[in-house]
C-alpha cells in the first residue's frame, strides 16, 4: 500500500501517476461534476488505495459534486447517500468490510454502459460498434449504419437508446466479434493527452486490436516514464506505485 496522499497533491499525480482508467474517471469527473455509482466505486477505491483518507475523500466528492449535484440533489441527501457509500467503502458503514481497489481483471470484466465512465480504456473505449457479418447482410447493415450515423452525429437519449436496442438485437453473438469503429480515435486521443508518442500510439493500439489490455496499459507506463517495466501491469494501482517510484 502507497504512503498517504494530500487533497493538494491530487490533480498533480493524476496527470503523472494515474493509469488511463482513473485518468478518465478523473477528468470526467472534473468536466460534469458527476459519476454514475460504477464509476464512483473504481475511483473511490483507487483513490483509498493510493493512500486518500477518509475525511479527504469525502471532502473531494464533496467539492466535486457540489458545483452541480449538490444544487440538484441537495446537501442533505449527498451526507446520506454519497457520503453512507464513500464511509462504506472505507469500511466504515454497514458489515464494515474494508473494501479492496479493483484489479485490471475486474475493471476489465465490468460491463459499463451508456453514461458510464467505468472500464477499461483499452477495452470499452470501443463502444460505437458495427457487427462485422452486418456487412453481408444489406438491410439490416443500412438500418444500424444509420442508428450509429445518428448517434454520432447528435448523442442524444433518443439515439443511444436506440443504439442500445441496436446492440441488444446482435444477443447471441459474443461482443468481440463486433467491429469497432470511433474507437481508435478515442483512444488515440486519450493517449497522445497522456504524453505517448505516436510511434508508441500505434503499438499500443496494434496490442488492444489483439485484445491484449494489459499489455496496452504497460507499454503505455513505459512510454508515458520513458522506463522499461518487465512485470506488467495487472492492478490500477500497482500501476501508480511503479510510477512514484520512478518519479520521486
Ligand atoms: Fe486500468 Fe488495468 Fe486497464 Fe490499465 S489495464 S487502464 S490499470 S484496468
Amino acid at each position: 500500500n502507497s504512503a498517504e496522499i494530500s487533497l493538494k497533491d491530487i490533480n498533480g499525480l493524476a496527470s503523472s501517476s494515474f493509469p488511463l482508467c482513473m485518468r478518465h474517471l478523473f477528468d470526467k469527473l472534473r468536466e460534469t461534476h458527476h459519476l454514475k455509482h460504477g464509476g464512483r466505486m473504481q475511483l473511490g477505491l483507487f483513490l483509498k488505495g493510493v493512500g486518500l483518507r477518509l475525511e479527504d475523500a469525502l471532502l473531494f466528492w464533496k467539492s466535486e459534486f457540489s458545483q452541480k449535484v449538490l444544487q440538484i440533489v441537495g446537501a442533505e441527501r449527498f451526507d446520506k447517500e454519497y457520503a453512507y457509500s464513500i464511509r462504506h467503502n472505507y469500511g466504515k458503514e454497514g458489515k464494515r468490510t474494508d473494501y479492496t481497489p479493483y484489479s485490471c481483471q475486474k475493471v476489465i470484466s465490468s460491463t459499463p454502459s451508456t453514461g458510464d465512465h467505468h472500464g477499461c480504456p483499452y477495452r470499452h473505449f470501443r463502444t460505437d460498434a458495427v457487427q462485422i457479418s452486418l456487412v453481408q447482410n444489406f438491410p439490416t447493415a443500412f438500418v444500424a449504419a444509420f442508428v450509429v450515423y445518428a448517434h454520432l452525429l447528435h448523442p442524444s437519449a433518443i439515439t443511444s437508446s436506440l443504439f442500445d436496442c441496436f446492440l441488444t438485437s446482435l444477443s447471441g453473438l459474443a461482443p468481440d466479434d463486433l467491429i469497432y469503429f470511433n474507437s481508435e480515435e478515442n483512444l488515440r486521443a486519450a493517449l497522445t493527452k497522456m504524453g505517448v508518442c505516436g510511434r508508441s500510439v500505434d503499438g499500443i493500439l496494434d496490442k488492444v486490436r489483439n485484445k491484449h489490455y494489459q499489455i496496452a496499459c504497460t507499454l503505455t507506463f513505459e512510454a508515458v516514464h520513458d522506463a522499461p517495466y518487465d512485470s506488467g501491469i495487472n492492478h490500477p494501482n500497482q500501476y501508480f506505485d511503479a510510477s512514484r517510484k520512478i518519479l520521486q
